[in-house]
């Protein structure tokens, strides 16, 4: 049995997805000096991570077999089960297992209670913040699972996060993390409409952002994204809109699993799906206005 110790550098870590996200997080525990083998289906980003300094896999098995702890930043919860569920016999006895995607909180249960049963160590640690702050290490993590578990890998956290905050139990990571990201979703949506009723009614958008912010109006959206990117059609915030739409269903998802009724996040879901179908997978989530409008055509 290995000593339940906590994880800090020069501990072996390897990273399952270097996108958008997984490459900058993956920087920050190198440069905090932790060793770091990464390995994701594109080349381009294996590369990319080689040149950061990082060791890149040639495939999921080599990536994680020497770990003491597995990272996953895949798109979602049906991609961390697919690559996770085989590797199962490859992992270290004792691996700890970190899956800091946005997934699903009821699939994260089910398949982190059978990493469980096996011996392993298994928490749901997604973020928020965006590129910028995944580059800074600056994160927001929520974590869910065994407390001795996050104890352990604290150290890790803090070295991509800022805020980091205990949800409870395995799954509660993911659960807060789609319910922020609907709120979000919500918020933002609110604030297109009201500003696309405005200008058609004669009011000045420009003028719209700065009474919300001066008044009870405010949200996220109208601080730093309604001049920023979407009055001024630069539509470049840096969160796609496909993953914007997965999360505001993920929240919409586990209300109907559990028994809670949910008009709204009804209506936002499928307004968000419907988006990502007409402006399809590179469009940026500030963008969805663009989809609004045609509705009123
Ligand atoms: P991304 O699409 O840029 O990166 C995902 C990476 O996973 C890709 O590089 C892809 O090639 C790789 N991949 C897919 N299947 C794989 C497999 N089987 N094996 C190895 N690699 C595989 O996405 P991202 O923006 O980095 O987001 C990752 C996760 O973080 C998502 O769940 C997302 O919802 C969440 N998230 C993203 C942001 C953001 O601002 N982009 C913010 C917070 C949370």
């Amino acid at each position: 049995m290995t000593a339940k110790t906590e994880i800090v550098p020069p501990a072996s870590i390897a990273v399952i997805g270097l996108g958008n996200m997984g490459l900058p997080m993956a920087n920050c525990l190198l440069r905090a000096g932790y060793q770091v083998t990464g390995f994701d289906l594109s080349e381009t980003a294996r590369q990319a991570f080689s040149a950061a300094g990082g060791q890149a896999a040639a495939n999921l098995v080599e990536a994680i077999q020497s770990a003491d702890l597995v990272i996953t930043l895949l798109p979602d919860g049906k991609a961390v089960r697919a690559v996770l569920e085989p590797l199962q016999q490859n992992l270290r006895p004792g691996c700890v297992i970190v899956d800091m995607s946005s997934s699903d909180p009821l699939g994260t249960r089910s398949l982190g209670e059978s990493f469980v049963e096996a011996g392993f160590e298994f928490v749901d640690a997604p973020v928020s913040g965006g590129v910028k702050r995944a580059a800074d290490g600056s994160l927001a993590i929520m974590v869910g699972g065994d407390s001795d578990t996050i104890d352990r890998i604290q150290p890790l956290l803090s070295a991509m996060g800022r805020s980091i905050f205990r949800t409870g139990q395995l799954g509660s990571g993911h659960a807060m993390k789609a319910l922020n990201n609907y709120v979000s979703a919500a918020g933002l949506i609110a604030a297109v409409e009201a500003t696309q009723i405005g200008e058609k009614f004669g009011l000045d958008p420009e003028l719209m952002a700065d009474i919300f912010n001066a008044s009870t109006g405010r949200n996220n959206t109208t601080e730093v994204k309604l001049k920023q990117f979407i009055i001024s059609k630069k539509f470049n915030a840096g969160f796609p809109l496909r993953l914007m739409a997965k999360d505001v269903r993920t929240a919409d998802d586990l209300a109907h699993a559990i028994g809670v009724p949910v008009p709204l996040a009804d209506t936002c879901a499928k307004l968000w799906d419907d988006a990502s179908k007409m402006l399809g997978e590179k469009a940026d989530h500030t963008e969805i206005g663009r989809h609004i409008e045609k509705l009123k055509a």
